[in-house]
């Protein structure tokens, strides 16, 4: 098209419910980012693994290109995805952003839980983030913060993640 620019952004959003592990509650190991805290008392709720990090990356680079959801591409109620490596639906994101002709620009992801600590695991997330989206780890940013105890992600029931990327017509 003669009034279009070779570049779209994307927003990801995705929030996943805490519990207890088992026997207290339902909780899976919680995984962010592909990093396992199998120690960690509390996971997340979930169809799939569960990966909030990987999941809202997918909206975002999905939504930029005007591909589906997350939700459509793999529905919670096909026994598929049932305990599903979010890994996979990252690797089909970047598969469909290639055939799309775009290559990813940047991603820039906020992660908020009360615990545990991200700070010492990032690195590990943007590397897995890197890996499978064969991009170089600089084109990745990752923050942590908390919800400063406040309503249901401040109180350890929820993890929440935000993502914006920009993404660039390849070779154009
Ligand atoms: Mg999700």
């Amino acid at each position: 098209m003669a009034n279009s620019v070779p570049f779209r952004v994307g927003h990801g959003y995705d929030l996943h419910r805490l519990e207890p592990r088992p026997p207290h509650g339902n909780g899976r190991p919680l995984v962010l980012g592909g990093v396992r805290f199998d120690d960690h008392p509390i996971g997340p709720v979930s169809h799939s693994d569960g990966d909030a990090v990987y999941h809202a990356v997918v909206d975002a680079l999905m939504g930029a290109v005007g591909e589906p959801d997350i939700g459509q591409l793999f529905p919670d109620d096909d026994p598929r995805n049932e305990s599903e490596d979010s890994a996979i639906f990252l690797k089909e994101a970047a598969d469909r952003l290639a055939a799309r002709g775009f290559a990813l620009g940047n991603l820039d992801i906020t992660v908020i839980c009360e615990r545990p600590k991200l700070s010492p695991h990032k690195a590990a997330m943007v590397d897995n983030l890197a890996r499978l989206l064969a991009c170089d780890r600089s084109q990745i940013n990752l923050k942590g913060k908390t919800h400063e105890g406040v309503d249901a992600v401040g109180e350890g029931r929820a993890v929440e993640v935000h993502v914006v990327t920009l993404v660039a017509k390849a070779n154009g």
